[in-house]
């Protein structure tokens, strides 16, 4: 019997099989036809705690008895009011003002809206933005616009704002990611913001930079008078071993967005974050001076709920001594493998590419690890030959032991 759901990021045409989840709890997930499956991705980057983290569901639960949904222009609710208040309390202080979305392309988009309405109503409209090579911000026009060009968006790339792109900085090389970005900060067309993963590129390969790299980008910016966008949609809610990667280089964005982790990883949510001075230029009495977004679900409040209840486990349970602790482990099973290439690791992300296989998203070997992988019940979605291995935080020594067996497993079937 086929189905008539059309799967994201899936080539039908292959007719793979799609297993079927039934429940889910900590870093397991229960298929319908009695597997046990280790999550070893947390659901695609999301899923911090671990799957149906009590707390969090029976924020739920409570809220969805009280207030499902409100429209957000000029109406407000306690779940929104009180998580708003709470991300200031966590946040760097400077990122003062609160908007809500739904997911992180919509945060990113927000941000470049908020940057361009920014520069609008100072009255010295800018348009250009600063991207890095590599990097991803998500699949809507906007956020593919300032993401890395490839295979991915080919058949849009007519629709494709043009962008500045800077190069990634290299471990031996990063002067040169300096020298483009000061450039293209001081060029003729005054660049409206400059828009980064802090840390580590996500689904561009999950390439490390260092935290001193960060720091001098953002203060090439700041002397240019240059926004500086954090897209902290992955990195973000301690996946980097600390609450957002960008504390690690001591700086603060001028615009933050964050959102999978947001919730805990149970339901869609999002905020962009930003200064008093982005806020400012667009508090007017003049209605076309005000911040023109906005989407039917904003700041749904059983959304708000979970996101709550994410932020009281941050404050009450010991999150990053398992942050810690997962790290250290991911490093230790890490050293442990062979026959791999460029092994790293970043808080809890750990990340290695298969050697003598070519490279690529396309390369044959990624759809061939991901039914190995999914054969011996893990959740593991390799980037083409890049694998890595970012399961929540609850995860213990079993699960994390059964997710190496799994890849040295797969390292010899590839040599062999
Ligand atoms: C996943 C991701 C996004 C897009 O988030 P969605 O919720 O999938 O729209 C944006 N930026 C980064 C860095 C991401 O990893």
């Amino acid at each position: 019997m086929s189905s008539p759901i059309w799967h994201p990021f899936t080539q039908h045409g292959f007719g793979e099989p799609i297993p079927r989840v039934s429940h889910a709890e900590g870093a397991a997930l229960y298929t319908e036809d009695g597997r046990r499956i280790v999550d070893a991705i947390s659901s695609w980057w999301v899923t911090t705690h671990g799957h149906c983290h009590p707390r969090i569901m029976a924020a739920i639960a409570e809220q969805a008895g009280r207030l499902d949904q409100i429209i957000f222009a000029g109406w407000t609710h306690e779940p929104a009011e009180t998580l708003a208040r709470g991300l200031t309390e966590m946040m760097p202080p400077a990122l003062a003002h609160v908007f809500f979305s739904d997911s992180g392309s919509t945060s990113v988009e927000v941000a470049l809206k908020m940057a361009l309405g920014y520069w609008r109503n100072r009255g010295e409209p800018r348009h250009r933005i600063l991207v890095m090579a590599a990097s991803y911000h998500g699949d809507t026009i906007g956020a593919m616009s300032v993401g890395a060009r490839g295979v991915f968006n080919q058949a849009y790339a007519p629709l494709l704002f043009d962008v500045g792109t800077i190069p990634f900085p290299a471990a031996d090389n990063a002067q040169r990611t300096f020298d483009a970005l000061e450039a293209a900060c001081g060029g003729p067309e005054r660049p409206a913001a400059f828009i980064v993963e802090p840390l580590i590129l996500g689904a561009g390969g999950m390439l490390i930079y260092d935290p001193a790299t960060l720091a001098e980008m953002h203060a090439i910016c700041s002397r240019h008078d240059v926004l500086f966008i954090a897209d902290e949609v992955m990195t973000g809610w301690g996946r980097t071993g600390t609450l957002l990667a960008c504390s690690q280089a001591a700086i603060v964005p001028d615009i933050l967005c964050l959102s999978k982790g947001l919730t805990g990883g149970a339901v869609p949510l999002a905020v962009t974050l930003a200064t008093p001075t982005i806020y400012a230029a667009h508090f007017s009495t003049d209605r076309e001076k005000q911040f023109f977004h906005s989407s039917s679900y904003t700041a749904n409040p059983i959304a708000c709920a979970a996101a709550n209840a994410n932020l009281a486990i941050w404050r009450e349970e010991p999150v990053r001594e398992r942050i810690d602790r997962l790290g250290a482990r991911q490093a230790e099973r890490l050293s442990r493998l062979s026959g791999i290439a460029n092994p790293r690791r970043l808080g809890t992300i750990a990340a290695f590419e298969i050697e003598d296989v070519a490279p690529g998203y396309l390369s044959a070997l990624g759809p061939q690890l991901l039914a190995f992988f999914r054969d011996r019940n893990l959740l593991l979605r390799p980037l083409g030959n890049t694998v890595y291995v970012m399961p929540p935080y609850c995860i213990d020594e079993a699960d994390l032991d059964a997710i190496y067996a799994g890849i040295a497993e797969a390292l010899e079937a590839v040599r062999a």
